[in-house]
């Protein structure tokens, strides 16, 4: 044989074993939804929206200055809990956090099963005083109209505190006995971070010696649309969270007039330093969660996701090619770099001396604060400008596995109440309360029963915070549902 022809064989039978490699693999990519048989749903109280609609009416917000924390509103949520859960409030072991945060122990009957913990949040970000026109129905008064129900809190985070808080006054009412303790962990500043509410309450649960099951927190959904090649809806389950730090970068170079500038300004100097950070940002990675979400809904896609999905290992690259095209993916396999604030100069005639801005990262777990101090600095590489770490920041959360009980409780439930949806664990990009719970469990999952799409994804934070009354009643169920399934 000639060599040219050798060659041309000898690439021909590359390909042959990589095409063969990559049908195996397409091959053996087994489904892991798991089918269950449908739940039986019980008679949801229909006074059950008017209480959450009453809910939505206290202004329990986070203010930003916390001088503008109006505690009248908080107390009246104190007051309406107890009103409106007289069971939970007489027959469940209380105990109040900084007065506006609340734990209950509902006493299981079997003291050798570990705990399990429910987590939500009642307060509820500022609605912008300019937006309110934009406003179909005011954020405060917990309108109920065509099936969908409005006001700030609908999706974040009252939901979680009164589904869970009626699904237990329901099983109270109902002579339901858990055999597991469960605990009830409702803070009152998880968007000003949970210092007095969360951290609090974990660290009496520390000090107590528990260690649960696994906790449970929002920060999934159910997804409507939102994964690109699923065509059915996916309910997310956070089996981590990114961390977060915020640096501040300061120049400081001898100012003066404008009519006779220095080789480099502060503001020169300060910028190279933002654009360097930018253009470099920390590597693309595959994280543990990002390969769960492969493996779950990769065998739920169309021909050419599945292939590519299913060969992950191999095609590693065009995979995280693909996840970089949209900000939304691209947070899943990075650690991001945003700059929010750059500050500097007064006048225009005047050089100013100082510089400063502001970049702020969500980082991937297995990621530390330090890997991202580090490689900052050595982009930057110029002593001119300091670097400082800015007062609120976490780590990213340790990773929870599919494996244990938790997962499969919360991942039967959903398959039991939406038979409909493909369930997915998942990285949950933003911070929960969560994290501060970090200690007592390694089993810590994201997910609230609701379904968000395109347009309400923006309402979270956004204007006209909304959520259909059936997500609010299947909410309910989904809380029954998997308590009960913990016997
Ligand atoms: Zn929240």
């Amino acid at each position: 044989m000639k060599p040219l022809k050798k060659v041309l064989l000898f690439l021909l039978v590359c390909l042959l074993i990589f095409a063969a490699i990559l049908t195996y693999n397409y091959f053996n990519f087994e489904s892991k939804q798991i089918s269950v048989e449908k739940a039986e749903k019980v008679a949801i109280d229909p006074g059950a929206i008017h209480r959450f609609s009453k809910a939505l009416q206290i202004k329990t917000v986070s203010p930003e200055n916390l001088a503008d924390f109006d505690s009248l509103e908080f107390k009246k949520f104190n007051d309406f809990m107890k009103s409106s859960y007289p069971l939970m409030d007489s027959l469940l072991i209380k105990k109040q956090f900084n007065d506006f945060s609340h734990l209950f122990l509902w006493k299981g009957t079997d003291t050798s099963l570990k705990p399990i913990i429910l987590m939500a949040h009642l307060d509820v970000v500022p609605v912008i005083e300019k937006n309110l026109p934009e406003w179909k129905s005011p954020p405060f008064a917990g309108v109920i109209k065509n099936d969908t129900i409005w006001g700030r809190g609908a999706i974040d985070d009252k939901v979680g505190v009164i589904a869970i808080s009626e699904a237990v006054e329901w099983l109270l009412k109902n002579n339901y006995r858990p055999k597991r303790d469960i605990y009830l962990a409702f803070g009152h500043d998880e968007e000003i971070g949970g210092p007095r509410g969360a951290t609090a309450i974990a660290s009496y649960l520390k000090d107590q010696g528990v260690e649960a099951e696994f906790i449970m927190d929002e920060g999934g959904v159910i997804a409507n649309g939102l994964v690109p090649g699923v065509s059915k809806d996916v309910a997310l389950i956070g089996t981590a969270e990114k961390g977060f730090l915020s640096l501040n970068f300061s120049v400081k170079i001898e100012g003066g007039h404008s009519s006779m500038p220095g080789k480099e300004t502060a503001i020169d100097v300060l910028a190279s330093a933002i654009s360097k950070i930018k253009k470099n940002p920390l590597p693309t990675k595959f994280t543990v969660p990002l390969e769960g979400f492969i493996d779950y809904l990769g065998p739920e896609m169309p021909f050419a996701n599945k292939l590519i999905f299913a060969n992950k290992g191999i095609l590693k690259p065009i995979i995280l090619s693909a996840f970089e095209k949209s900000p939304s993916s691209s947070a899943m396999i990075r650690t991001t770099t945003a700059p929010t604030i750059f500050n500097s100069g007064v006048k225009d005639n005047i050089i100013p001396q100082r510089a400063n801005a502001t970049v702020n990262f969500r980082i991937l777990p297995e990621t530390t604060i330090q890997d991202v101090l580090d490689h900052v600095t050595k982009v930057i590489n110029d002593d001119r400008v300091k670097i400082e770490k800015s007062s609120t920041m976490n780590e990213a959360s340790n990773l929870s596995s599919t494996d244990s009980y938790g997962f499969q409780l919360i991942n039967r439930t959903i398959k039991e109440l939406y038979p409909e949806v493909f369930t997915s664990p998942n990285l949950v990009v933003g911070a929960t309360d969560s994290r501060h719970f970090k200690l007592l469990s390694p089993n810590i999952y994201r997910f609230s029963p609701i379904h968000l799409n395109e347009d309400t994804k923006k309402s979270f934070h956004g204007l006209n915070e909304r959520l259909a009354v059936s997500d609010f009643n299947n909410g309910i169920q989904f809380y029954i549902n998997l308590l009960k399934n913990s016997n």
